[in-house]
């Protein structure tokens, strides 16, 4: 079975009209159909597009980045945290290893601070504009790889500490 390798522009708002992120001009964002690069409800709009179709895509959280859980919220103490300066807002890893989960300070008091692992978008309708701009049939490389490659060949020549296609 044949698999696509796609390119879009987007521009992702959350209900009020608030974007929230968007792909740089002549940066389009480049996967390989069924690699989970991207959310579900994403990919399966775009897959019934061609190249050059605009089009308002709208993703629920099941489809999305999920739904909030709120057992993902935890306090912990502040001498437990790598760092010595923290804000409400900042992230950062919880653990060494490259999966591990990103997590949101949401508050400080004293000595306790909230960590709040849970996605930023977890719970958020997506509003998504997309512009198609390229779709071709993946390589044998890309298939073998299991992710896109552009014009900079494996890992688009950029910095790509999770690659595991080396
Ligand atoms: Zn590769």
């Amino acid at each position: 079975m044949s698999r696509n390798v796609i390119s879009f522009n987007y521009t992702l708002k959350d209900k009020a009209g608030q974007v929230l992120d968007q792909s740089q001009p002549n940066q389009p964002l480049t996967y390989l159909e069924g690699s989970n690069t991207i959310i579900q409800g994403l990919e399966t709009g775009l897959s019934k597009l061609n190249v050059g179709d605009m089009e308002e895509i709208i993703v629920r959280p099941e489809n999305g980045y999920g739904f909030r859980d709120e057992s993902q919220v935890d306090v912990i103490s502040r001498s437990q945290l790598p760092v010595e300066e923290i804000s409400v807002g900042d992230y950062f890893q919880a653990g060494n290893d490259a999966h591990a989960p990103v997590v949101q300070v949401v508050k400080i008091d004293g000595d306790n601070v909230t960590l709040d692992a849970n996605h930023p978008l977890a719970g958020v309708d997506l509003f998504f504009s997309v512009e198609l701009v390229g779709k071709r049939e993946a390589t044998e490389e890309e298939l073998s790889h299991g992710h896109a490659h552009t014009e900079g060949g494996c890992c688009g020549g950029h910095d790509n500490g999770g690659c595991g296609c080396h």
